[in-house]
């Protein structure tokens, strides 16, 4: 029994740490990926190449390249704004003058009530 023990412990002393640092290593592309939209295709790569060293790396480098966003993303357009609301212009002096004025602020003309 002690021959067994002192033969087995070692081993498992050894074992479990090594296996999780190297499972890191060996997947550390992948998990570098985790957040990206080819992270599958990193992974495969990784599980499939990385035992090869420059599969590894093809798999590190893909990882870290920058990523175009998966579905193009509409460019946040600001909705089509209505075109009176607080910006109009002067007929006579052309500054912005208030929504619903009767009288051009900058220059005192009268407004034109069709303006809006
Ligand atoms: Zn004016």
């Amino acid at each position: 029994m002690m021959f067994f023990s002192l033969w087995f412990v070692p081993f498992f002393h050894f074992h479990p740490i090594f296996m999780l640092v190297s499972l890191f290593l060996y997947f550390l592309p992948a998990v570098l990926a985790r957040h990206r939209s080819d992270f599958t295709a990193i992974f495969l790569l990784n599980l499939f190449a990385g035992w090869t060293f420059i599969g590894w790396i093809i798999a590190l480098v893909w990882a870290l390249s920058s990523e175009r966003q998966g579905p193009p993303q509409p460019v946040a357009a600001p909705p089509p704004q209505p075109p009176a609301e607080g910006s109009f212009f002067c007929t006579a002096c052309g500054k912005p003058c208030a929504a619903g004025a009767r009288f051009c602020s900058s220059c005192g003309a009268a407004l034109p009530a069709t303006q809006r």
